[in-house]
């Protein structure tokens, strides 16, 4: 039988920011290792988007192992720990998993999770290069999330120097200031960022590219190729009355505040995040989630998701949407909100919903939501949470000219290369495909980085 993994009891951990989910015992991680077939062609191998060797760290595990399991999973990615935590497996290796046809697929998210913290706790060798041996050239990563991180790590080990650009004044992207605490600690995402830098990676924060520096500035001091993956970090709105009004947060704004300036740990950081007792957050995908477990958690008496569609239309991840309701989050679906109505002094009191039903399907292949007449209804709140998507983050795309970015504002890449519209600048992530997954940018970031150094080798063959 697959293990299931401990968690905090729902009770105690809506009151905390500690880690949830607390990982597999090792007693645990050995029962389920030895559940994996060791399949001669092993299909979860092709559902993980950065192809892990699966079945062989899953060997070595039960061989009593972990630390070469580790090393196995680090040949082919750099950041495990958080990809054990926060990877869709059950849509990627796990759905795979020829085990998963008669009964329940092998937990490889949580033995990635148990190797990658095994390592951690026992201080393994991982692996490092000194800055001289960067030798075949100097490589620019714009912005730091998972494609970032990849393409800056795959880089290094190449023997290129890579440094990272990143605007805010911490790296890690949506995995610092989207991703909750009580989901992905900091703790995780510094000693994986601290391992990029054993391997020689420079990290420059506080740098937005396209103001602080331009790309040709970059190409002037040295640069021979520019990577962007600057992510998808501008949010959507609702476009409804009412939304201008105090207590309406976009979930970018409300969980960067909480997550990278602490506000969850005021009066200690001085930056608190006002929350009144009802909160509705409004849509239905991991980001909504986060934020409507966050706000239970900085002490709102009431937390309700509003989304227009029914639950088998949530874009969330199932596991998360159970933790949110084990802990008391009410799901209000077939709900659209139309309207905010507020006091005379600009306080949000009210979102004014209508009732919906589904009819039929649209370009999304998801029954289309469609409002019933005469329904409508009042929703007593003082916070109101938007988390209904989010664009490219746009000041590097209007800043550099030559740039091609398709119909939806994104950048356009040649699939093969990933070079973008100007030579030797290249692009991957969220800002190429529109939001998506950790895995999916890391996946982007490594293709990226083979890429570059297919560009930089043939350049200099031609002695260029
Ligand atoms: C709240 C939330 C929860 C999520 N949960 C999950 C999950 O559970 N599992 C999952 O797989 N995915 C999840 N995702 C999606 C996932 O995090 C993203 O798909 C992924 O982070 C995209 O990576 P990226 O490297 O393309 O961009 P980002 O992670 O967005 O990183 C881009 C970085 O570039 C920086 N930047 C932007 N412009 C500039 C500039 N001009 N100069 C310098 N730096 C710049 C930004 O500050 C940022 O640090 C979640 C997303 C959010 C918002
Ligand atoms: S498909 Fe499942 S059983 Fe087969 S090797 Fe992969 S994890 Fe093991």
């Amino acid at each position: 039988m697959r293990q299931q993994m401990p968690k905090q009891d729902p009770a105690v951990r809506r009151t905390n920011f500690d880690e949830v989910a607390l990982g597999f015992t090792a007693e645990q991680a050995l029962a389920e290792a030895k559940r994996c077939l060791n399949c001669k062609k092993p299909l979860c191998v092709q559902g993980c988007p950065v192809e892990i060797d699966i079945p062989q760290f899953i060997t070595l595990l039960v061989a009593g192992k972990p630390d070469q399991a580790l090393a196995k999973i680090k040949e082919k990615n750099s950041l495990p720990a958080i990809c054990g935590r926060v990877c869709p497996q059950e849509n990627q290796c796990e759905k795979q998993c020829v085990l998963g046809r008669k009964g329940e697929p092998v937990a490889i998210g949580a033995l990635e999770r148990y190797c990658a913290d095994w390592g951690r706790a026992n201080q393994a060798v991982e692996p490092s290069c000194e800055p001289e041996c960067a030798v075949k050239g100097k490589v620019a990563v714009v912005g730091s999330g998972p494609a970032g991180l990849t393409a800056a790590a795959d880089l290094a080990l190449m023997g290129y120097r890579a440094t990272l650009f990143e605007s805010l004044h911490a790296p890690g992207g949506v995995l610092r200031y989207g991703i909750p605490e009580f989901r992905l600690p900091k703790a995780i995402v510094d000693y994986e960022v601290g391992n990029l830098k054993k391997l020689g990676v420079e990290i420059k924060t506080n740098v937005l590219v396209g103001k602080t520096i331009t790309i040709e500035e970059l190409f002037a001091t040295g640069y021979e190729a520019v990577f962007i993956g600057t992510g998808a970090g501008l949010p959507y709105f609702l476009d409804i009355p009412g939304e201008n009004l105090n207590g309406v947060y976009s979930a970018n704004e409300f969980l960067t505040r909480v997550n990278l300036m602490k506000a969850y740990l005021f009066p200690e950081y001085d930056t608190p995040v006002r929350i009144g007792k009802r909160v509705a957050v409004v849509g239905a995908g991991n980001v909504a989630m986060d934020a409507a477990r966050t706000a239970l958690r900085l002490g709102a008496e009431t937390v309700s998701i509003v989304y227009r569609r029914s639950r088998a239309e949530m874009p969330a991840r199932r596991e998360e949407i159970e933790n949110a309701e084990e802990e008391g989050v009410v799901f209000r679906l077939l709900t659209n909100p139309v309207r905010l109505e507020g006091d005379e002094r600009g306080n949000l009191t009210t979102m004014i919903c209508q009732k919906m039903a589904l009819g039929e399907p649209d370009a999304s292949g998801r029954r289309r939501p469609v409002p019933i007449p005469g329904s409508e209804e009042e929703l007593p709140v003082d916070t109101v949470i938007v988390a209904v998507g989010q664009g490219p983050n746009p000041i590097l795309l209007q800043a550099t000219t030559g740039l091609a970015l398709n119909k939806r504002g994104y950048i356009e890449v040649d699939p093969e290369t990933m070079m973008t519209s100007i030579p030797g600048v290249f692009a991957g992530g969220d800002i190429v495909t529109g939001a998506a997954t950790v895995i999916a940018a890391m996946g982007a970031g490594k293709k990226a980085a083979r890429a570059i150094d297919r560009y930089l080798a043939a350049k200099k063959e031609a002695g260029k």
